[in-house]
């Protein structure tokens, strides 16, 4: 699939990131479904994306008008059978389970037609697509990763990537996709955490294991992180990404 018959892009899990990955799509011009299995999650991501347009008018970027035309071209649904889609982006838990289940039921809703893109932030791309639920095998072509930081409305870069079965093509769509929304793509390898989780590990690691051996508290090693010149200390970054989050990641780079 090429980058001009992509329409509609459905987005899965309206929580951190699915919200603002539902905002970059529709900012850019594209109708979105944003879907999650709780309807408190999906009022809350509601309320996000109102909040974040909000900011943006506040600061000048936007006007009310474009904020009405970006809010209406979102739907929020609940069922999986309405993800009807181009592309799907998927940000549930980081639970390999959840998400080949999900990408199963989609890829069927969609004659196993969908680009299945996944915002894991550390499963290994090629585990997801060696879905047996899957039962098109050409779907595993289609399955790719499409890693955004947070928050994804702000952070500009994206790691795509590529697993043993993605379609080159696929992942090169997905690319131009990514440019579309504004933000910088760079192709990575399907290894545990790609590249940027693998090193921001240690930066999360290294200061738990300082604070379990009382060496310094969690408010002194933020506080000296941010004099050196890091925007966020690292137990504040934690709380950002969210702890059970962050746990999950750093479980399967050492797991997977
Ligand atoms: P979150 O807990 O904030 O949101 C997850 C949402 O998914 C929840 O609203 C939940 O109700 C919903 N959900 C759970 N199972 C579902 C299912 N089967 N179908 C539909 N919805 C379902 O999580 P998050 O922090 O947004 O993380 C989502 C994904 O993005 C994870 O894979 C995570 O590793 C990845 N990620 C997170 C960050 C971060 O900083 N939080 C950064 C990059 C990537």
């Amino acid at each position: 699939m090429n980058l001009e018959k992509i329409k509609t892009i459905a987005v899965a899990g309206a929580g951190t990131m699915g919200a603002g990955i539902a905002q970059v799509a529709a900012q850019a011009g594209y109708s979105v479904l944003l879907y999650d299995i709780s309807e408190a999650a999906l009022q809350k991501g509601k309320q996000t994306i109102e909040k974040n347009l909000s900011i943006a008018i506040e600061k000048g970027k936007m006007t009310g008008e474009e904020k009405k035309k970006i809010l209406a071209s979102v739907s929020f649904v609940t069922s999986v059978d309405d993800l009807k889609c181009d592309v799907l982006i998927e940000a549930v838990l980081e639970k390999l389970e959840v998400k080949q289940e999900l990408f199963a039921r989609v890829s069927e809703v969609n004659n196993h037609s969908c680009i299945l893109a996944t915002n894991t932030s550390s499963i290994p791309i090629s585990l997801i697509a060696n879905n047996s639920k899957i039962k098109d095998q050409r779907s595993k072509m289609l399955v790719v990763g499409m890693h955004f930081f947070n928050p994804p409305h702000l952070m500009k870069l994206v790691e795509v990537v590529s697993g043993k079965e993605t379609a080159p093509e696929i992942a090169q769509t997905i690319f131009e996709l990514t440019k579309k929304f504004g933000k910088h793509p760079v192709m990575a390898k399907d290894r545990p955490g790609f590249i940027v989780n693998r090193i921001g590990k240690l930066y999360h690691t290294e200061p738990i294991k300082i604070l379990e051996e009382g060496i310094a508290d969690a408010e002194t090693i933020d506080a000296l992180m941010e004099a050196t010149g890091f925007k966020m200390g690292p137990f504040k970054l934690i709380d950002l990404i969210g702890v059970d989050a962050n746990l999950n990641v750093t479980k399967s780079l050492y797991e997977l």
